[in-house]
Formats: structure tokens, sequence, C-alpha cells
């Protein structure tokens, strides 16, 4: 099962004001480790023509590009109430 898959297993309410930005001309001008591609689980960090490109949408909330980027480039916050992800258990 790719991540494509696994992510359609899961419920979101996009918000219309992004919950994460991502500045990145830092990214694309300092960032040579570029740790966000690894470490996300819903993979929303990609590389493009060697341009990092960010997609909120899908989520999954857990705080790791956060807590990894040491550069200031990404801006995170949660989403407003009744937005962004929820998790289906059992
Ligand atoms: S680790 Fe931070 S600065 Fe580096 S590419 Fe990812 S978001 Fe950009
Ligand atoms: S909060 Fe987690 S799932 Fe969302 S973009 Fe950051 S690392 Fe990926």
């Amino acid at each position: 099962m790719d991540i494509t898959e696994k992510l359609l297993r899961v419920n979101f309410s996009t918000d219309e004001t992004p919950h994460i930005k991502v500045n990145t001309s830092i990214c694309d001008t300092t960032c040579s480790m570029k740790v966000c591609l690894n470490i996300c689980p819903a993979e929303r960090f990609t590389l493009e023509s060697e341009k990092l490109r960010f997609v909120v949408d899908g989520c999954l909330e857990c705080g790791a590009c956060r807590i990894s980027c040491d550069t200031g480039a990404v801006t995170w916050s949660y989403p407003r109430g009744g937005a962004g992800v929820r998790f289906r258990l059992g």
C-alpha cells in the first residue's frame, strides 16, 4: 500500500487557512539536509526540479516538520476548530 492509499483511509477537513506555511526560499537557498523529505510520515515535502514543494492537504499534524526544521522555514499551528485531520481508530 503506498502513501496515497494510506492517506485515503484518514479523514481530513481542509481549513481555508493553511496551518503550516513553509518559506521555501529558505529551503532552496540555505538548507542542504532537507530532513523534512524523510521525516514527514505523509510525504508532504517533495523536491521538484531541485526546488522544495510543500502541500499541506493530507498533513497528519504530527509536528515532526516543526521540530526537525532548524532554519525557521516552517511556521506551524493547529488548524482551527473542526478542521484538520480526523483519525478513525478501530
Ligand atoms: S528542513 Fe526546513 S528548511 Fe530544510 S527543506 Fe525542510 S522545511 Fe525547508
Ligand atoms: S506535521 Fe507531520 S504530517 Fe504534517 S507536514 Fe509536518 S511532518 Fe508532515
